[in-house]
């Protein structure tokens, strides 16, 4: 075997994390790959050892990686997590055997505007829109330049297919096949009265599409931006455009591994 062949360790801090990381690495190097301190960009695979919350961070603090990444689950739920911690040795034969496929999924980018410039943000699972200290946010919101809504209400998610298990789910989104490259607006508590009136459904649009949300200020001028849980505060924000982007992240899945199978052993 080449015995220059790299693989990325990342993992959370629990003791579980730390003690399962010690394990794969061991195995790892005596089957000759050299486990890199710091996060090697030539390596061929990142493992990440922790929950969903790992697998996000680590995909954005390492800049949306296009080498594969495969995680072990010691965390609570574990959606994007493919391997439990005692299954290690089973997945390293696997590894080794190419008995695996790549599934690659784009995350979301929000290109947030303001006066004076403008900035990117990406989201894997979902970018949320929220209205700062709790105040109702009003919204007008286009898809390809065509009025659609002028929402009222928490805020709005845009959620990926990947992501439309996670926060989209618990606030009534669809569960989306990801085969189905979409993205899905759903709303955050909407308003509907007869002062304000809003789609109660998520709506849902194809991968080229662009979607643009214009606030209106009503009264504060600050917003929530949350990519995959990292929030950040924006003042004045004129206009913010969503769509897939061309970033295509590699996630590892052993050959037999199904979506929906994992999706009734983890909601049902
Ligand atoms: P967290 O608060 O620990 O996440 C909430 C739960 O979402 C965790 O159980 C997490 O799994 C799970 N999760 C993450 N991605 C998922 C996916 N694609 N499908 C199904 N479940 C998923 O925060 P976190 O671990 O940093 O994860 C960030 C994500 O949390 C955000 O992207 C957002 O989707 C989600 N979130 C959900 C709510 C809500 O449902 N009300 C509110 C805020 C954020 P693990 O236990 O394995 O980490
Ligand atoms: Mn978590």
């Amino acid at each position: 075997m080449d015995t220059s062949r790299i693989i990325n360790i990342v993992y959370s801090d629990s003791n579980f994390s730390l003690n399962t990381a010690k394990y794969l690495k061991e195995r790892l190097i005596s089957l000759g790959y050299k486990i890199s301190d710091t996060f090697d960009q030539n390596a061929e695979l990142i493992i990440c050892i922790g929950g969903d919350g790992s697998f996000l961070r680590t995909l954005h603090h390492n800049n949306f990686p296009s080498i594969p990444i495969v995680g072990i689950n010691t965390g609570h739920l574990g959606f994007f997590t493919e391997i439990n911690p005692n299954e290690i040795d089973y997945f390293l034969e696997k590894y080794i055997t190419g008995d695996y496929y790549i599934e690659i999924i784009n995350p979301v980018i929000g290109e947030i505007c303001t006066r004076n410039d403008c900035i990117e943000a990406l989201g894997i699972n979902e970018i949320a829109v929220k209205g700062d200290k709790s105040r109702t946010l009003h919204l007008d919101i286009s898809v390809e330049d065509h009025l659609i809504q002028r929402f009222s209400g928490d805020g709005i998610l845009i959620s990926t297919s990947t992501g439309s298990t996670a926060y989209n789910y618990s606030v009534g989104g669809a569960i989306v096949d990801p085969r189905l490259n979409a993205l899905q607006v759903t709303p955050l508590a909407p308003i509907n009265t007869n002062a304000y009136r809003c789609f109660t459904s998520s709506v849902i649009v194809p991968s080229d599409a662009t979607i643009k949300v214009h606030p209106e200020y009503h009264f504060e001028d600050s917003i929530v931006i949350v990519s995959d849980g990292l929030e950040h505060r924006y003042f004045g924000i004129s206009e913010i455009s969503f769509r897939m982007s061309d970033i295509k992240l590699k996630l590892l899945k052993l050959k037999g591994s199904n979506f929906w199978t994992k999706a009734i052993e983890k909601f049902l």
